[in-house]
């Protein structure tokens, strides 16, 4: 399976700092894996200029209605039609910041498969779960709570990310995530028969180029999603050549 190399840019960056991160990404030259960039959404537009069609655009969230009454919020039709293929959907952060629930992440899923967007489905436990021993049942029931059918003919891709791993330099133990990445797997095959072997799950939490090798070559780990990193082109593309 080809790695998919994904970064996330949050909430960061002026319009030149987003163009010139694109530009700079474009001109990397990575031959074993997919790049995926998701700037925020007034920058998707000058970033796909900027990207020229060799790394693929994405979006970080989109409402469950195609279009209609919600202010402010934007749709899955509106993000395929500037030429976007990717949305993350489900990241922790929109999770607390937005009360986002796996229903939430299972409509807007929906309607990002019927847009023809590939959903990139973020789960992953907090610190306290982790150290309670829930970890796997609480990812294992995001999945079954938030994944829509059609998720496996489309390609859908999975992102494991841990709560605590997010932005603290911290990350799981390689047999933690080995472990976790083989449980989704499981948890897909269940949901999709053998089409769920073939879905991509990525990593997030802390990828950084030197520790990206290591991580992207355990069993079950198809690429990892970036946040901080992949705010530098150099370490972005570090990453990548990593996969
Ligand atoms: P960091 O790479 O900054 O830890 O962020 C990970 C993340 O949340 C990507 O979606």
């Amino acid at each position: 399976m080809r790695p998919l190399i994904a970064g996330n840019w949050k909430m960061h960056g002026s319009l030149a700092e987003a163009s010139a991160l694109a530009s700079g990404v474009a001109a990397g030259s990575v031959k074993d894996a997919e790049l995926l960039v998701c700037p925020p959404f007034p920058y998707l537009i000058p970033v796909k200029e900027a990207l020229g069609g060799a790394v693929a655009l994405g979006a970080q969230d989109c409402h469950a209605a195609p279009k209609g009454a919600h202010t402010g919020d934007v749709s899955a039709p509106m993000l395929a039609d500037l030429g976007a293929t990717y949305v993350i959907l489900g990241h922790s952060e929109r999770r607390a910041d937005h009360g986002e629930t796996d229903e939430v992440v299972l409509r807007k899923a929906e309607a990002a498969l019927k847009a023809g967007l590939v959903p990139v489905v973020c789960v992953g436990e907090s610190e306290a779960q982790r150290v309670s021993g829930e970890a796997e049942g609480v990812v294992a029931a995001q999945l079954a709570g938030s994944l829509p059918q059609g998720f496996a003919e489309a390609g859908g891709v999975v992102a494991y990310e841990p709560v605590w791993a997010i932005g603290t330099g911290r990350t799981p133990t390689e047999e933690d995530i080995a472990a976790m990445h083989a449980r989704i797997r499981a948890e897909l095959v269940h949901c999709f028969g053998a089409a769920g072997e073939g879905l991509r799950i990525l990593y997030g939490g802390s990828v950084k180029p030197g520790n990206a090798k290591a991580i992207l070559a355990l069993p079950h780990v198809d690429g990892a999603l970036v946040g901080g990193a992949s705010l530098v082109a150099a370490d972005f593309l570090g990453i990548a050549s990593a996969a």
